[in-house]
């Protein structure tokens, strides 16, 4: 045994460390233990450092015959043995003198004696403990040749390269979700967009004939006033009411759409008398417009509900009234195609039409043409929306053609 040395100095990690860093380029178990002697020696002045070495870790797995050795050495009492061995955890023999178990794996593959030359503090022994331990991972790469198996580098390898590619794929997952979220995103601001804009048309739209309805009050108000004036101011309250009435009924139809709330009463119908109907109710309304009719002799019925398609036709003819500001011919015609049996009614302007773009959107809800020609036109967007709705719960069609500055068709159809 080594006398004990009087130098006292403090076992730090960083000493610790560099130490295990000088070894990690030995390359046997004798000049690891050699250097750690050394080092501790000299830098901590332990009295003595002895480190024994599980040579043949394979065919002494539970350590048994290498205890016995131990055992009839001078350092380790058997019970020092057992302790270090059976629990695996140091064993503290006095204040300056321990036994560290090298242990990796749950096998125990050689043993650490120090005694230091002074006390040693709880924080110092819990630094050599995992010295220790950092140690065995070294031993044991030398001892466990299967290590450096080329084969098992390889394992290594392919694992390493699963787990990267796991990882990527779920970075890419998360990256695809975060997409969709963004467009998610991107749709609810844009649906918060249409909202408020809706709020924003739907009150000026409706503030727009109120305040007509409320000038022209104003002026039937007034003491003297010429009976023409009267005349004119009367008919347009009127109008100005009915487009309010046309909006209001459109909102209340939307609610239905939006909760396929119709009510359907199926009947057998005559379309066309539904139309002359719409038209003799119009024609008076609209003196510079001029209203035709071309229906065959005959011509089937068809099933449907009489309220609701007169709505549709009501708001066909109306689109067509407002969208030829500038007056003309509306015809209202029924073909029949006998080999498909079908029935269709149009309706026909001369109005300003549309253009490719704006007529590819007609049928979109809130969806409005926005050009010079149609600024002063009142509307919600909401008619055509609503007349699909109601045509297709009725089993039929509705289509369009357009030519902008010359007019548009519409037509329905129906299977009889
Ligand atoms: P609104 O007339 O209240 O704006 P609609 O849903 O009935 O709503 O029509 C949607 C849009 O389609 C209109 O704003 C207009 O631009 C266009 N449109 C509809 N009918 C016609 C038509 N007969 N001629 C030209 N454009 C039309």
């Amino acid at each position: 045994m080594t006398e004990v040395g009087t130098e006292q100095k403090i076992i730090n990690w960083s000493w610790l460390r560099s130490l295990l860093k000088v070894i990690e380029d030995y390359r046997s178990v004798p000049q690891i233990v050699e250097k750690v002697k050394e080092s501790f020696t000299e830098y901590l002045a332990f009295a003595n450092t002895e480190i024994f070495i599980v040579e043949d870790v394979e065919n002494d797995s539970d350590g048994k015959t290498y205890a016995d050795k131990l055992a009839s050495s001078s350092f380790f009492s058997r019970d020092v043995i057992e302790e270090v061995f059976i629990h695996k955890r140091p064993c503290r023999k006095s204040r300056d003198e321990i036994v560290l178990p090298i242990e990796t794996a749950d096998r125990i593959l050689g043993l650490i004696y120090i005694k230091a030359g002074r006390n040693l503090d709880d924080s110092e022994y819990e630094l050599l403990w995992s010295f220790v331990d950092h140690l065995a991972v070294m031993v044991n790469q030398i001892l466990s040749p299967e290590n450096f198996n080329p084969e098992s580098k390889q394992q290594i390898k392919k694992l390493s390269n699963s787990i990267f590619n796991n990882l990527k794929s779920f970075l890419e997952a998360s990256l695809e979700r975060l997409k969709v979220l963004e467009e998610q995103n991107i749709q609810l601001v844009e649906l918060n967009k249409t909202r408020t804009e809706l709020i924003n048309n739907v009150s000026h739209e409706l503030r727009t004939p109120l305040v007509s309805i409320m000038g022209f009050s104003n002026i039937l108000q007034r003491h003297e006033i010429k009976p023409e004036l009267i005349k004119e101011a009367s008919e347009q309250i009127l109008s100005a009411g009915s487009r309010l009435s046309r909006m209001i009924d459109d909102l209340i139809q939307l609610n239905r759409a939006s909760t396929k709330g119709w009510v359907i009463n199926v009947e057998k119908l005559d379309l066309g008398e539904i139309a002359r109907f719409v038209v003799e109710g119009l024609a008076p309304l609209h003196k510079d417009h001029k209203f035709t009719i071309g229906f065959p002799d005959d011509y089937p019925l068809i099933d449907g509900d009489r309220k609701l398609l007169r709505q549709v036709i009501e708001n066909l003819m109306i689109n067509a009234i407002k969208y030829s500001p500038d007056g003309g011919q509306i015809h209202c015609s029924i073909s029949v195609d006998a080999d498909k049996h079908e029935l269709s009614l149009a309706v026909q302007d001369q109005g300003i039409g549309m253009t490719e773009k704006e007529h590819s959107r007609i049928f979109d809800r809130f969806y409005r043409a926005k050009n010079p020609k149609t600024k002063n036109i009142a509307g919600l967007g909401l008619g055509l929306s609503i007349c699909k709705d109601v045509v297709e719960a009725l089993n039929g069609r509705i289509d369009s053609i357009s030519s902008f500055g010359e007019g548009s068709t519409f037509t329905v159809t129906f299977s009889y």
